[in-house]
């Protein structure tokens, strides 16, 4: 165990998401209770240029209280278990360079972290590629109560992505485009659109769950 791991249980003790009990953030008997998905999610219908979706699991219990755990208790730590369980499950194509689905800066400001960098950063690690920031959101989304219809949240409209001035150099790059969650897939797809308007060679969309 490194020291900063050691201090890391020390001061704050890791308890499982899925049965409160302490010693490590998802304990065995929970990790038995994961759904791994063991193809890719079939891109829908409505998004012809969606890119490869590869999701490592279901997003249900206990996965789902990680990821509340994560994002909304701030236990960033979590992210380094997600990594892990992202690495393990995922048949990771040849890729290089990992980026993120951009949160507008003003959501990464209340959360006090940026929950997709986070979990990117610990994935590139464990694949020994480098991270770059490529993307920049420059609208907040709109509260996803308020995105009860499914076309409305496959409206490409819906989402504001832009690179960052200057614009990276990612012709001809295979780019690993990370997410927590996809669900319709729209905004991973939407993402990658604009990686590809730079000439980006091939976007593959990976995230720890995938939800309905
Ligand atoms: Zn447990």
């Amino acid at each position: 165990m490194l020291l900063w791991q050691w201090f890391d249980r020390l001061l704050l003790p890791h308890i499982c998401v899925g049965c409160g009990k302490t010693g490590q953030y998802l304990c065995v008997h929970c990790l038995d209770r994961v759904s791994f998905l063991a193809e890719p999610i079939p891109p829908p219908a409505e998004l012809p240029r969606c890119p490869q979706l590869l999701a490592a699991t279901v997003f249900e219990p206990p996965i789902s209280n990680l990821i509340h755990a994560y994002k909304y208790q701030g236990i960033t730590g979590l992210a380094a278990t997600a990594a892990d369980l992202m690495w393990q499950a995922i048949p990771f194509p040849p890729a290089d360079v990992l980026t993120t689905v951009p949160t507008h800066p003003s959501k990464v400001r209340h959360r006090g972290f940026n929950h997709t960098e986070l979990f990117a950063q610990h994935l590139a690690q464990r694949l020994s590629l480098p991270y770059q920031p490529l993307l920049v959101k420059t609208k907040p989304s709109q509260a996803q109560a308020s995105l009860t219809d499914r076309q409305a949240r496959l409206n490409p409209n819906h989402f504001h992505f832009a690179t960052h001035i200057p614009p990276p150099d990612i012709a001809g790059r295979r780019i690993l485009l990370v997410d927590d969650v996809i669900t319709t897939g729209s905004t991973v797809a939407a993402a990658a659109e604009v990686l590809k308007q730079l000439g980006a060679l091939k976007v593959t969309a990976v995230a720890l769950a995938h939800g309905q």
